[in-house]
């Protein structure tokens, strides 16, 4: 079996594998192929590479020779038009944002799983979930970003120029980022409270010190995620929302439903009725849209009314080495759970393998995908 791993696009600084994964995988009897300069961007040379054990290469050999590629995000469309019938792609390939894509990998007949669609509450899969080893990074950085942009000291400082009151800190949306967000800010000194829609978050939230807000709202939808609000409920939430937001300083949220646009948080009127200095960082920001009113991914955006809104939907890839180290194990994690007898077998009646494949033999086999399209 021969697992390739490619350069990313130039936004992304995450490697799918890194040396010490590549060589345990080599003394396992994988063979690894690496593109020239793919660890580059989070510091892992092609030295490094080599040493574990892996072949470094041109793009077309490493494409060429996989049994399987392993990519952090989608591959450009020259790999996917280089890739032959039956290779596999493991990665995240946002099948369910990104259907077009989804079709031209059914059309080559290449058989793609997709680590957004793992079941997260099945225990063997823990050690294959990327999204909960990203979003662990991505709360860390989050917080560590909102230390560092606030004009005001974290803690409380009690000094011979006088005391500074601690940061008042806002966690929306307590998953794994925002739990991960809510423990660094609290280390950093802190005073954090949490909110999520679903109320079983509350115990998560308070064993870590923090306070818990509810709104009238709650919702728990299918697999421990949330579910899509009506109307109705968006409206009333954000106006509870925004008594919460009006007296804390910073702001950090994460709330996603999968497959959809994340969830409006904070209204435009909440942004503009914001005390100035009022700091929000926007994990969710995306091109669909963030929980922010007005927040660009990737950009910082200053109000009228004075309040930072950071566009912060790429914070694992801002934490390169780290978040290639877990992704790395979470990929080897798939690929030894999909070898028998030294060959992939894809099984779709498996629950955690049916479910991470999207697509095999030309067809878009996902449960999940086919009842989205309905
Ligand atoms: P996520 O990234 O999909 O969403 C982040 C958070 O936003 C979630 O807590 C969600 O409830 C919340 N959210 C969504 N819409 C909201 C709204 N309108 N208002 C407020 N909050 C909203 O979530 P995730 O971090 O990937 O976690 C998803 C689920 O998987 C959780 O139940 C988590 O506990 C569970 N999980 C389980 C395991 C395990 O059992 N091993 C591992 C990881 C995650």
């Amino acid at each position: 079996i021969t697992i390739s791993v490619l350069k990313e696009r130039p936004n992304e600084n995450r490697v799918a594998l890194s040396p010490t994964v590549v060589s345990k995988l080599v003394k396992s009897d994988y063979q690894v192929l690496i593109e020239q300069g793919a660890g580059s961007r989070a510091f892992y040379r092609d030295e490094a590479y080599t040493d574990a054990g892996a072949k470094v290469v041109d793009r077309e050999t490493a494409v060429k020779d996989a049994t399987i590629i392993a990519t952090i995000d989608q591959p450009d469309d020259a790999v996917i038009d280089q890739m032959q019938a039956g290779q596999a792609l493991l990665g995240l390939l946002a099948p369910l944002t990104d259907l077009d894509f989804v079709k031209k990998l059914a059309a080559k007949k290449i058989t793609a799983l997709a680590f957004e669609l793992l079941p997260r509450t099945v225990s063997r899969a823990q050690t294959m979930d990327v999204l909960s080893s990203q979003a662990s990074v991505a709360g860390y950085k989050a917080a560590l970003l909102a230390a560092d942009s606030f004009a005001r000291y974290f803690p409380m400082m009690i000094t011979a120029a006088g005391t500074a009151k601690p940061a008042k800190v806002l966690v929306l949306g307590t998953g794994v980022a925002g739990l991960q967000a809510i423990g660094t800010a609290k280390r950093l000194g802190a005073m954090v409270s949490g909110y999520d829609i679903r109320p079983a978050s509350r115990g998560e939230v308070e064993s870590l010190g923090a306070t818990f807000l509810t709104t009238s709202v709650s919702a728990t939808g299918e697999g421990g995620y949330a579910r899509q609000l009506t109307k109705e409920e968006t409206e009333q939430q954000q106006a509870e929302l925004a008594s919460f937001i009006a007296q804390n300083n910073v702001i950090i949220t994460t709330a996603q439903v999968p497959g959809r646009r994340p969830p409006l948080l904070v209204t435009q009127k909440s942004v503009d009725e914001a005390k100035p200095g009022t700091l929000f960082i926007d994990l969710a920001a995306s091109d669909l849209g963030g929980n922010v009113a007005g927040s660009q991914p990737g950009t910082t955006v200053t109000t009228d009314s004075d309040a930072q809104i950071v566009g912060a939907g790429d914070m694992a890839s801002q934490l390169p080495a780290s978040a290639s180290d877990m992704y790395a194990k979470n990929v080897q994690a798939v690929i030894t759970d999909l070898t028998t007898d030294g060959a992939l077998v894809f099984d779709v009646d498996d629950e955690v393998v049916g479910d991470l494949l999207v697509t095999t033999d030309g067809e878009i086999i996902s449960n999940r995908l086919r009842s989205a399209m309905d």
